[in-house]
């Protein structure tokens, strides 16, 4: 099992299981000495159950630092969030991005409230996702990109927007020093999927990774976890690393990302 874990959701989002102490001794009991608790931000507008209220923050952060003194002796804990790139909740993100040790982006929709990227079949709103992606990315929003690849979520059919799509990650990446997640949540979890051209995990997906393997763009393995008891099991993480079997990724085990935090703080604008 990894180490190190900065992908991880609470019972607040409203569809992850358990107490926050169970992640906690789960993740002792699977070996981890780093964790990093990653919950769904929230912003202005309620969603359950998508993410937690805004009025839930000021109790998450004070669960979370309280965890992470009374194990200190056993485990590294870091409070992040994960954040979506939208302009609209400026102000909001701005108070996570000084309030949190770090910030993932996990881009669940083009703007809040509108266009779910697990929806998305055509090349245009394929190329707003990257969009998104890179604005986060040049006002220094986030840490590392988890799931690049949920955007093929429904994606009908591998083709050459998809390739276009990894390429531009993987020139984001390298531009910005920013890692790539590996993700080993739902997208494996479910099992594979039907799509016109055959049958694949909803993501991740290895058309992008042969492209960030062939530019050796940072990958950092996320578990994405919404529930305790899978930090005791393998399947998922053995199920991510088959999609990228054969390739030559740059695979970072150890990603500092409270120094890349610091310094992302300091570009943030
Ligand atoms: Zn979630
Ligand atoms: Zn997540």
């Amino acid at each position: 099992m990894i180490k190190t874990n900065w992908h991880t959701h609470t019972a607040r989002c409203g569809h992850a299981y358990g107490t926050d102490e169970e992640y906690v001794q789960a993740a002792i009991r699977g070996g981890l000495k780093t964790l990093g608790f990653s919950d769904h931000a929230a912003y202005t507008t309620p969603y359950p159950p998508e993410r937690m209220d805004i009025e839930q923050v000021p109790e998450y952060i004070a669960s979370i630092r309280s965890l992470k003194e009374k194990y200190k002796n056993q485990i590294s804990i870091h409070l992040g969030m994960e954040v979506e790139y939208y302009p609209s909740q400026w102000e909001t993100l701005t108070y996570y991005r000084k309030e949190m040790d770090y910030l993932i982006l996990g881009q669940h929709q083009l703007e809040l409230g509108a266009g779910s990227v697990y929806g998305i079949r055509d090349p245009q709103r394929l190329k707003r996702y990257v969009d998104a992606l890179e604005g986060a990315c040049y006002h220094g929003l986030c840490d590392y990109i988890a799931h690049p690849d949920v955007v093929l979520y429904s994606y009908p059919v591998l083709d050459g927007s998809v390739r276009e799509a990894a390429r531009r990650i993987a020139d984001i990446s390298l531009k910005y020093d920013m890692p790539l997640e590996l993700n080993c949540g739902s997208g494996v979890r479910y099992g594979k999927q039907h799509y016109s051209d055959g049958d694949r995990y909803a993501y991740p997906v290895r058309i992008f990774f042969e492209e960030f393997a062939r530019r050796h763009c940072p990958i950092v393995i996320g578990l994405d976890i919404h529930n305790p008891q899978l930090f005791l099991e393998e399947r998922d993480l053995n199920r991510a690393l088959s999609v990228i079997e054969g390739l030559d990724c740059n695979i970072i085990e150890d990603y500092d990302i409270l120094s890349a935090a610091e310094k992302h703080k300091r570009d943030f604008f």
